[in-house]
């Protein structure tokens, strides 16, 4: 199981990916922030007839959590970009590994090695 580092070269195009997805998702945001406003704001419009009010506050809480979801990934992306600054991409948080090269292409943003990611799942 050789891991070897990353090269600049490859780890400028992840940079790349990674900067990219992070643009998208602001704009993603941004939309789901507005949508959820809108819906908010058009509920108060609905309160005699129930069926359009549910329907409107469930369309705002999809948004919503899309919304978060969203944040969260940024939340990761920013990470894996400060971590690339620092010369820690594509190391282990918890046991200073290499993170395996399949599993960084999979998921860029990962901070934990294959073994770590496990162990944290089935608690330890
Ligand atoms: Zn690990």
């Amino acid at each position: 199981m050789a891991s070897r580092p990353l090269s600049q070269k490859q780890l400028r195009a992840r940079r790349e990916e990674l900067e990219a997805e992070r643009a998208q998702l602001l704009e993603q945001v941004a939309e789901l922030d507005a949508e959820a406003d809108v819906n908010n704001w058009r509920e108060g419009g609905f309160d005699d007839d129930p069926a359009d009010a549910g329907s409107a506050s469930f369309e705002r809480e999809t948004a919503q959590s899309l919304s978060n979801h969203a944040r969260g990934l940024l939340t990761q992306i920013d990470d894996a970009l400060r971590r690339m600054d620092a010369g820690r991409y594509g190391t282990c948080e918890r046991c200073g590994e290499k993170i395996e090269p399949d599993r960084l292409e999979a998921l860029p943003y990962a901070t934990l090695c294959m073994t770590c990611k496990r162990r944290e799942e089935t608690g330890r």
